[in-house]
């Protein structure tokens, strides 16, 4: 490399005013075949470096990312060249030519572009000769200026996949559906381009890889899921979101005054619904209306509204701080989530007179706070020790198994 780096000082040292017309013009041609081979030479590495993952070194989450962030490449070109790089690998004949600095970095792409892995198996299936065709194409590219390569290029693309575009990476398409089941539960389904996936896998690793808890032992799915909700709570919470027809967007929970005091809901009682995904039982009702961020509709025996409870985000700030430094983190037995996964559970509800403040509230994370309404566990804090103590729905207490 200290080689290259002189050769390039003695190039810049070059008075080019000075070389008469034929110098010049060698020069230039000698200086495109250069520029070939060194584009070639840093898709070659940065190849390398993403087959064996070298990024992660760096604390990257892809090869892309970590060309974006170390070294400023801007992402379609970064894009560009993490896959440029993948394709070469199977078409030696265009890697060479590439290699040589015969073809230019467009050359290359041209060609790469089109062989994406559906069209490969579409060509295989018709017993298309790969070897042939990157022999083909690439003699063409060293032969031809990258528009005719590209015709070239679209013709075996006719041939192949008649109903495809060539350009598969300015095809930005995207869909996304939210459906819920006949439990309410709720299906997503959805396809997204290259870059459109990209931001939603960088965004969804931060939440779960950051603050991940001693022992978590959720899968790898059940993560990204919560990370999927935990990413539209802190856009929720974060107000960063547009206003909806004058209105901040939020959660609206609606639920039946009888349901919500009962020290447990009966069976069968419908306890509430939310405004998108529609009935949930009354213990979840309860949950979600524990929470001050949530805008809570109470209605009455007639499903009348009796009273609706506005999102408090500013009053509660100042005690959902001085909440999570008491706490440190969820108080359930055993857990030590972060409070930027909690919530402020009310140890007694609300409804029941429990009141938003220090003393009645604990940090508790999403999976806790479940357990709490939907699942009957109940936690309490001696006032004498400060510390919390968790019970089972039977009543017998959560043992903590280390430690005191
Ligand atoms: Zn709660
Ligand atoms: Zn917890």
């Amino acid at each position: 490399m200290s080689e290259l780096r002189s050769a390039l000082d003695d190039l810049a040292a070059i008075d080019l005013e000075e070389l008469s017309s034929d110098a010049v013009l060698d020069l230039v041609g000698e200086l495109t075949v250069t520029a070939n081979r060194v584009a070639a030479a840093l898709t070659s590495a940065v190849r390398a470096a993403d087959r064996r993952e070298a990024y992660r070194h760096d604390g990257a989450l892809s090869m892309k990312a970590w060309l974006r962030g170390s070294c400023r490449m801007a992402p379609e070109e970064a894009t560009a060249t993490v896959s440029t790089g993948r394709r070469l690998e199977q078409l030696p004949e265009t890697a060479a030519a590439f290699a040589d600095g015969a073809i230019s970095v467009a050359h290359a792409r041209i060609i790469t572009k089109a062989m994406t892995p559906k069209r490969l198996a579409k060509a295989a299936e018709a017993g298309i000769d790969l070897g042939e065709t990157d022999g083909i194409l690439a003699a063409l590219a060293r032969a031809t200026a990258p528009k005719e390569t590209a015709r070239g290029v679209k013709a075996w693309v006719a041939g192949v996949d008649p109903d495809g575009t060539l350009d598969d990476a300015a095809d930005v398409r995207r869909s996304l559906t939210l459906a819920t089941g006949l439990d309410g539960r709720v299906f997503v389904r959805g396809e997204l381009d290259p870059a459109g996936g990209e931001y939603v896998h960088a965004a969804l690793g931060a939440l779960m890889n950051g603050d991940r808890p001693a022992g978590d032992v959720r899968s790898h799915a059940e993560r990204q899921g919560d990370a999927l909700v935990a990413l539209a709570r802190g856009a929720l919470d974060g107000g960063s979101l547009p206003d909806v027809r004058g209105e901040r967007p939020h959660v609206r929970v609606t639920i039946d005054w009888f349901a919500l005091c009962a020290e447990r809901a009966a069976l069968g009682v419908s306890g509430g619904s939310l405004g998108w995904a529609g009935p949930i039982n009354p213990e979840t009702a309860r949950r979600l209306a524990c929470d001050a961020s949530v805008v809570r509709i109470i209605t009455g025996p007639d499903g009348l509204p009796l009273d609706v409870g506005r999102a408090q985000r500013t009053s509660s700030a100042a005690i959902r701080r001085a909440i999570e430094i008491r706490d440190e983190h969820c108080v359930f037995a055993g857990c030590d989530a972060p409070p930027e996964w909690c919530d402020v559970h009310h140890v007694i509800h609300w409804a029941h007179g429990g009141p938003t403040s220090c003393g009645n509230g604990a940090l508790l994370c999403e999976r806790h706070h479940t357990s709490c309404h939907e699942g009957g566990f109940t936690i309490r804090r001696d006032s004498g020790t400060g510390r919390w103590h968790t019970y089972r729905p039977g009543g017998t207490e959560v043992l903590s198994r280390a430690g005191p």
